[in-house]
């Protein structure tokens, strides 16, 4: 009896888009809430439904219709900074942002976004459209040499549209890298599409973004964040096509011999954050660091909680859109963890990162503002 009850076909009645991710829903649900602790919304928020096992059966006893389509349940589903802490922690590395974002497309095709989720999706249009016309700009004020045939690259809107002079920084620097003209793209990648529950739209946007990469060509690309969308995106729609997403920090690394160790007085002492998207989501945590050391002469600063035990700050997954006060209570507890560390600056590698520091009135900068002033040197 119980094997039958196991067997039925559960996820088709209420949130059919759910039925593919079954048996991760089912892992969470069926276990006794291994990774309670790592999750930073649930730390902030001390709530035991916004703790991984909570958003998962949630989703899962509304997929099977056992708990009303309510914009309360739904919610649930944004309380999630897609920082892959718990699939980390987790025995079988289950995929609860993938499927949480799955879900969120389910909940938004009921009606049942929240009303910041459908605010982003409704303003994509022009985000992007102001997103091209601060990328003009930015590409006017670098002077770097641009061509359509240039190199592909991709800066990310948190860079282009709220940091511009890390925004200016990475144009120089992948210019100098790559010693030849660049063909910056004004699109966006389309993640806030797949964060808001967008999940058609995204993924027609980003192989409509794969169809503009010429042949042999490979994406440069500056936010971690925009990296691992595109990446993951292309690779399920045309595999093999993931590869041609490359993060600057990776073509750093295959010039490092390229950089200079900056001069005594431009260095200072740093603590480098790992992004999650870098870290957790694309495995990038040697890289940055030795990249740092080539820079500052010395390895960076440490944060207790590193690599991949990293703690969130808090800018992912629409959480600064749908939970600003959430969003900030992790950066802040980040920003104290550093303080317990010993204080100094904080560097990280990720636009919405930098900004929740900020916002927090943390000092932090960005490697690409160091990779510029180690790259200052080349024509
Ligand atoms: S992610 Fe893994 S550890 Fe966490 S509740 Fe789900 S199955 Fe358990
Ligand atoms: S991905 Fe991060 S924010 Fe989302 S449920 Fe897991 S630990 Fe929490």
């Amino acid at each position: 009896v119980v094997g039958a009850w196991f067997a039925r076909p559960v996820m088709t009645r209420a949130l059919p888009l759910l039925e593919p991710h079954q048996r991760s829903l089912e892992l969470c649900v069926y276990c006794p809430k291994l990774c309670r602790a790592a999750c930073p919304v649930s730390n902030v928020e001390a709530s035991e439904t916004l703790i991984p096992w909570g958003k998962m059966s949630t989703a899962y006893l509304n997929a099977r219709g056992d708990l009303p389509l309510t914009e309360d349940h739904a919610r649930t589903a944004w309380a999630c900074s897609n920082c892959y802490a718990c699939k980390e922690r987790c025995d079988h590395g289950n995929e609860v942002a993938t499927t949480l974002n799955v879900a969120r497309a389910a909940y938004a095709s009921k009606g049942l976004a929240p009303g910041a989720a459908q605010r982003v999706a409704k303003q994509f249009d022009k985000r992007e459209a102001k997103q091209n016309k601060a990328l003009t700009h930015l590409v006017a004020q670098s002077k770097v040499p641009t061509s359509s045939t240039g190199q592909p690259v991709l800066l990310g809107c948190g860079y282009t549209r709220a940091l511009p002079e890390e925004a200016l920084s990475a144009l120089i620097s992948v210019s100098k890298l790559e010693q030849r003209a660049l063909s910056p793209w004004s699109k966006c990648c389309g993640l806030p599409l797949l964060q808001a529950g967008e999940l058609e739209r995204f993924q027609k946007h980003t192989s409509d973004l794969l169809k503009e990469l010429p042949e042999g060509e490979s994406l440069v690309v500056v936010d971690p964040g925009c990296a691992k969308a595109l990446k993951t995106s292309w690779e399920q729609a045309v595999p093999g096509s993931g590869a041609r997403v490359i993060t600057l920090v990776e073509r750093a690394m295959g010039h490092l011999g390229k950089m200079r160790t900056l001069p005594q007085e431009q260095r200072r002492p740093l603590r480098y954050h790992d992004p999650c998207q870098l870290g957790r989501g694309l495995g990038l945590y040697d890289q940055p660091r030795a990249l740092l050391t080539r820079l500052m002469g010395q390895a960076p600063l440490e944060f207790d909680d590193r690599r991949e035990h990293a703690v969130c700050s808090g800018g992912g997954g629409l959480l600064p859109s749908t939970m600003p006060e959430t969003s900030q209570g992790m950066a802040q507890a980040r920003i104290d963890e550093n303080q317990a560390c010993g204080g100094e600056e904080i560097v990280t590698a990720c636009a919405q990162s930098l900004l929740r520091f900020r916002q927090q009135g943390a000092k932090a900068s960005d490697l690409v503002s160091w990779l510029k002033l180690g790259l200052e040197h080349l024509q």
